[in-house]
């Protein structure tokens, strides 16, 4: 299987997981399992992700509540003149941003997921959420100020298909916030073949910031900043429309 993002086919094996192999580019250092399963099974994995893992159990505490309403603060702070800020989250899961900006004044939010039981749980709290892709819904052009992805980009079957919706979908001066594991940080160093973050049937591609910096420029994207957390190993970029 070619390289994603420089297209060589040549590589070299790091481990094996399962049935699956995690491999490196070796002209780009891309990090990748092979094979890649076929569209329909990656969507299906999602559609019954609790039920086929385990039976869902919303996540609650009040410290998970208050790291998603900073997270919402935060998201403001760049969008400082803006009377209302459009927020759309791919992968919203249970709910958890949704439910911290609901009742704010500025920010209308709406969130995508294929997890059935998760969306029910959110629909129960009376919170904006949709199954389905994000190329599903066919959205209007520059719509969203702000889109947000926390992990769901190492999921997805075609990253840069969806990258290029979230193009498409931003406003001018946008902002696309994104979370992924980190193949190169230091517990993932630590850890080697047995990093927890190499699970399939899963994660299909395995970031770091270079790599995550390439695939963002194949759909016109480009980090203003990237931030890796000392104690955990994701990375959180910010990125903005390349004009
Ligand atoms: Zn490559």
């Amino acid at each position: 299987m070619a390289c994603l993002i420089c297209g060589s086919e040549k590589f070299t094996r790091v481990t094996d997981v399962n049935e699956s192999t995690i491999v490196k580019c070796r002209l780009c250092n891309f990090v990748y399992t092979v094979p890649l399963p076929d569209e329909s099974s990656v969507r299906d994995l999602y559609g019954n992700w609790t039920d086929a893992g385990s039976q869902f159990q919303p996540r609650g505490g009040l410290g998970r509540r208050l790291k998603y309403r900073l997270f919402a603060s935060r998201i403001k702070r760049h969008f400082p003149k803006h009377q209302s800020i459009n927020l759309l989250e791919i992968g919203c899961g249970q709910g958890d941003l949704q439910r911290a900006v609901k009742h704010d004044e500025r920010i209308n939010g709406i969130g995508l997921d294929l997890d059935r039981s998760a969306l029910n749980y959110a629909r129960g709290l009376d919170l904006d959420v949709r199954e389905g892709t994000l190329e599903e819904q066919n959205f209007l052009p520059k719509t969203y100020d702000c889109v947000v992805a926390i992990h769901v980009i190492e999921h997805l079957y075609n990253p840069i298909r969806t990258l290029s919706e979230i193009y498409r979908i931003l406003t001018q001066g946008g902002i696309f916030i994104a979370i992924v594991p980190c193949v190169t940080h230091i517990k993932a160093r630590i850890n080697g073949k047995r990093w927890k973050y190499y699970h399939v049937p899963g994660h299909l591609w395995h970031f770091s910031p270079k790599t995550f910096r390439l695939l963002l420029s194949k759909a016109n994207l480009q980090p203003v900043s990237m931030f890796s957390f000392y104690n955990r190993a994701h990375l959180k970029t910010i990125a903005k429309k390349i004009d």
